[in-house]
C-alpha cells in the first residue's frame, strides 16, 4: 500500500495545502492518505492562539472524504520531530510504502530535521514549489539530496502562493478578503468560534 502523509501546523489548513494534496494525488495512487497537525513543530516558532482541537476539526472539515486527520502528534504532547511519527506509523504499516508530501520551503531546510539520514531511508519525498520561479531551486536541492540517498519527486504545478501566516494576519487586521483562500466550512468555522481576532 502506498501511504502519503501530510505534517504541518495548519494554523488554519488552507486552499495551498489543499491544493498541494490534490496535486501530489494526481501523481501518485496513495492507497491512503494520512493528515497529521503537529504539536510543537520544531522548526518554526509557533505560540498557538488557537487551540489544538481547533486545529484538528478545521483539518477535519477542510480534507473530509480525502485523506484521514491523525491526532497522533497532538496526543504526544511533546516536540514533533517526524522521525518518531514515522516510527509510530512504521508499527502499524511494516510493510507499507511511505510518502512524505512537503512545500519548498521545508525541502530547502530538510538536512536540519531530526535524523534526517535515517528518514530519507523510510520515505520517499514529495514536494511542490510554493513561490513563483523557484523550480530551479527546488531541482538544486533535490540533486543535493539524492547524493546523500534521498528519493525525491517534485510536482510541476503553479504555485499557489498563500500561507497560514498571511491568513492569520489579514483576519486581525479585519480583510474580509481571506476566505478566497479557505475552504467554505473552514471560513464557517473561523467565524463562528471567533478565531484568530488577535
Ligand atoms: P505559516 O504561514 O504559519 O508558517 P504555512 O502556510 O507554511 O504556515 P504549514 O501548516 O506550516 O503552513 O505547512 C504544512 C506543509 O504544507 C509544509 O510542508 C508547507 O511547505 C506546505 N505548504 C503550505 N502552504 C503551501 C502552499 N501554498 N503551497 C505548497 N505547499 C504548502
Amino acid at each position: 500500500m502506498k501511504i502519503c502523509f501530510f505534517g504541518g501546523t495548519f494554523n488554519p489548513v488552507h486552499n495551498g495545502h489543499i491544493r498541494l494534496l490534490e496535486n501530489a494525488s494526481k501523481h501518485f495512487a496513495f492507497d491512503k492518505i494520512i493528515v497529521i497537525p503537529t504539536n510543537i513543530p520544531p522548526h518554526k516558532e509557533v505560540i498557538f492562539s488557537v487551540s489544538d482541537d481547533d486545529r484538528l476539526t478545521m483539518c477535519k472539515l477542510a480534507f473530509d472524504g480525502m485523506a484521514e486527520v491523525s491526532d497522533y502528534e497532538i496526543r504526544e504532547n511533546t516536540i514533533s520531530y517526524t522521525i518518531n511519527t514515522i516510527h509510530h506509523f512504521k508499527e502499524i504499516y511494516p510493510d507499507d510504502e511511505f510518502y512524505f508530501l512537503m512545500g519548498s520551503d521545508m525541502l530547502f531546510m530538510f538536512e536540519k530535521w531530526k535524523n534526517y539520514k535515517e528518514l530519507i531511508s523510510l520515505i520517499s519525498i514529495v514536494v511542490a514549489s510554493r513561490e513563483d520561479d523557484e523550480m530551479s531551486s527546488v531541482e538544486k536541492k533535490k540533486l543535493e539530496l539524492e547524493e546523500d540517498g534521498a528519493k525525491i519527486y517534485i510536482i510541476k504545478a503553479e504555485p499557489y502562493v498563500v500561507s497560514s501566516s498571511l491568513i492569520r494576519d489579514k483576519i486581525k487586521s479585519g480583510e474580509k478578503d481571506f476566505s478566497c483562500y479557505l475552504p467554505e466550512r473552514v471560513v464557517e468555522y473561523i467565524l463562528e468560534k471567533k478565531l484568530y481576532l488577535e
